[in-house]
């Protein structure tokens, strides 16, 4: 993969993509800042060698619309103050007066542009209308440096296009968020534990596929549990369920014992009455899920039995909460599993959104894992083994 040093950014005008999709509140304020935090490496290198730099970035869906509440002013106001220097937002996606207003901006600075999905072209389905978009970036842009990791995996016009017309790199952090999940499939310390939680079985189907032969040990929790349970045959009540996908998790249980891999399913729950933060709540074995009721977390036991194998582990890397965290009677299992990654001494990486997440919202110290991504869907995809467009366009010479 191209880095920064394969490139002459001195007094360059570098096009920046940055992943800023950072979540806001009602009132548009920014709640967590992780990923703007995450680019600044990257903006403070290129602003030593004195380059311009002129920053590609998106928020939220707008679907191809000016939408105001998705404006990317908020993160403009932001990331100035976290860089301590002024940040140029440019409102207009006017070609000639972008060119015009990059054009007028000293070397050594920072520019935004408003969001790259306000323009149908930045996501359209057809190459040549993402090129169309990508060329006009091209005409003010001397190199592009591709820094959003947790876009990485998507074939967009600020991603893969503009990484074509322009001589191209991997900034700071898509490399060592690269290095890091390359490390984990290549050369893991071992025993190598995954934690797999979450809402989505389908989505993380591939992940388990390619991660098993080569984990010690997979922990299953989350949402994802009760399928695993349909497959043994046991009652899942009102939980969360995917029967369309048994068959394939009941060839993982089987594949699992084949090549020797731990591979854990809950032993209790805390189930519940409905969704809901005042439901009345029980712990219960996983062979006795009433049929009324439905589980939202992992019971004691299972906390127990997945910390010691934490704290036993040399590698963990975890994806998807243990339970519905956003609901206080149901965060424990979460919490347990946050605690016994940050007490223990292995090599510890958070990889999905959500996670990450409930790491910062149940107020557990971010600074005790080693590796939190700020890519959820894009790390999940270089654990299964694809090729991710936006890596792919860096490589060569
Ligand atoms: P990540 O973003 O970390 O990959 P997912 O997006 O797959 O995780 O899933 C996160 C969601 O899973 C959370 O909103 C959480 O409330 C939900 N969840 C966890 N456990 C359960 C459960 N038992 N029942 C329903 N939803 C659950
Ligand atoms: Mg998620």
């Amino acid at each position: 993969m191209r880095t920064l040093s394969d490139l002459t950014l001195d007094n360059a005008t570098v096009a920046l993509r940055c992943d800023f999709n950072v979540p806001l509140d009602s009132q548009g304020v920014i709640t967590d800042d992780l990923r703007i935090r995450a680019a600044l490496p990257t903006i403070e290198y290129l602003l030593s060698r004195s380059a311009k730099v002129v920053i590609l970035a998106h928020l939220g869906r707008p679907k191809g619309q000016v939408v105001d509440a998705l404006s990317l002013a908020p993160v403009a106001e932001r990331l100035a103050e976290l860089l301590g220097r002024p940040v140029n937002f440019v409102v207009s996606r006017d070609a000639a007066e972008v060119s015009q207003r990059v054009a007028e901006t000293p070397t050594n600075s920072v520019t935004l542009l408003e969001n790259v999905r306000f323009d149908p072209r930045e996501t359209s389905k057809d190459p040549s209308e993402r090129e169309t978009l990508a060329r006009e970036w091209a005409q003010w842009a001397e190199f592009f440096v591709s820094d959003g990791f947790g876009v990485v995996h998507r074939a967009q016009a600020s991603v893969t296009e503009i990484a074509e017309l322009v001589p191209s790199a991997a900034g700071l952090l898509v490399q060592s968020e690269s290095d890091v999940f390359a490390a984990i499939l290549t050369d893991p310390a071992r025993p190598l534990t995954v934690i797999l939680g979450g809402s989505k079985v389908g989505d993380k189907l591939g992940v388990i596929e390619s991660l098993l032969p080569r984990v010690d040990n997979l922990l299953i929790g989350g949402g994802m549990a009760y399928t695993f349970l349909l497959a043994q045959g046991k009652e899942v009540g009102q939980s969360l369920q995917q029967p369309d996908f048994v068959e394939d998790v009941r060839s993982f249980m089987a594949e699992a014992i084949e090549l020797g891999v731990r591979l854990l399913l809950p032993v209790d729950f805390v189930v519940a009455e409905s969704f809901d933060a005042n439901a009345k709540t029980q712990i219960v074995s996983a062979d006795s899920i009433p049929a009324d009721w439905m589980g939202l977390d992992i019971g004691p036991l299972t906390r127990e039995e997945y910390a010691g194998v934490i704290a036993g582990s040399a590698t963990v890397v975890w994806n998807g909460p243990m339970g519905v965290f956003e609901m206080e009677p149901f965060a424990g299992g979460t919490l347990a599993i946050a605690h016994a990654m940050a007490e223990s001494s292995a090599y510890t990486v958070i990889g999905g959104g959500d996670s990450a997440a409930a790491v910062r919202v149940l107020d557990v110290d971010e600074t005790k894992f080693d590796h939190i991504s700020t890519g959820g869907g894009a790390s999940l995809e270089f654990l299964e083994g694809k090729s991710l467009p936006g890596l792919a366009v860096l490589k060569g010479q």
